[in-house]
């Protein structure tokens, strides 16, 4: 089954301490609409401006990404610049131009709005809602999420939150939601708020999933050089989505199995500046990587 992503499409110019790249083809919804493809047909949803490169376009359509429900609009394509510490965990957002994001409305090609598997990749979670208003019956919807939501749009959030199925946040995207310290805690509360299922993204240590059934804790596929996690978290998210549409039978056994796909193929997201790596990737090496998990985790 094909999976519908929405979310910035966006121009990235990222520092690190060894080196600077401007301009690379970034945000939530092309890292996430990349790493969904290597499982089955993905549809992405966005917005560019005339200024967007022709060979990032060549990107999406290399990895089969049907990319009907991409605008293109008079003006410059949202750009987003940051930084990174040498310890690669902190980093620092130095501009955000929004360009033709600014008026950006995702309206839904008629086919897109029977998907049945759903990525709010994120953005504001105005835009987020309107998605939803658009498509018909969805089987699992999946909400991603940022601080900067929580501190400027946190009502249209907790109204949004209700209509997923399940929640990602990062750790202290999820004590900032709740006001808990402790992430059990708070993702008691978050369930509270509407979601079956919550993800908490924890970066190198891997993610926690919650569900009905209880806990699954996922590693981080453990990686000696970082080049640039910009897009880990949206890989991981596409990675589970992309797998969870590709398997039939139970939800939940899958919904496991998919937190171990997603950790793989975000590894390769970090590998590299940008997309450069993620694009690279093969099933077959992702596989690879997924055996390599099963056989840390297994005791
Ligand atoms: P992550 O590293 O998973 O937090 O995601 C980084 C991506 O988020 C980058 O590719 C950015 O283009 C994108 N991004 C940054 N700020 C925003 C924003 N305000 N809205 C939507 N996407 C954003």
């Amino acid at each position: 089954m094909s999976v519908l992503v929405v979310g910035s499409t966006a121009l990235d110019s990222i520092k690190t301490p060894y080196r600077e790249n401007p301009r690379l083809l970034g945000g939530s919804a092309s890292h996430a609409a990349v790493a969904a493809s290597f499982f089955g047909p993905v549809k992405l949803v966005g917005i560019v401006g005339d200024d967007f490169p022709r060979p990032y376009r060549q990107l999406y359509l290399r990895h089969r990404i049907d990319i009907s429900g991409l605008q293109t609009a008079r003006g410059k394509t949202f750009h987003w610049s940051g930084e990174y510490e040498v310890n690669m965990n902190n980093r620092r957002t130095l501009a955000t131009e929004l360009g033709v994001f600014e008026a950006f409305t995702p309206t839904l090609p008629p086919s897109h709005r029977d998907a049945s598997f759903v990525l709010l990749a994120n953005i504001a979670p105005s835009l987020q809602h309107h998605v939803l208003d658009q498509v018909r019956r969805p089987r699992f919807v999946v909400a991603d999420t940022m601080d900067l939501w929580l501190n400027v749009a946190l009502k249209e959030l907790l109204r949004l939150l209700p209509r997923v199925d399940a929640f990602v946040l990062n750790d202290s995207e999820a004590r900032q939601l709740t006001q808990e310290d402790n992430v059990i805690s708070a993702v008691r509360r978050i369930h509270r708020l509407g979601p079956k299922y919550v993800i908490v993204k924890k970066g190198e240590h891997g993610a926690i999933l919650s569900a009905p059934s209880g806990f699954f804790l996922s590693p981080a596929y453990p990686l000696e050089r970082l080049v640039d996690p910009t897009g880990a978290g949206d890989s991981f998210v596409g990675g589970l989505i992309g797998y969870l549409a590709s398997r039939s039978g139970p939800l939940e056994v899958n919904l496991r199995r998919a937190m171990i796909y997603g950790s793989a193929v975000a590894s390769f997201c970090c590998q590299g500046f940008g997309l450069t790596v993620t694009t690279k990737t093969t099933r077959t090496g992702i596989e690879k990587r997924v055996r390599e998990l099963a056989r840390m985790v297994s005791f």
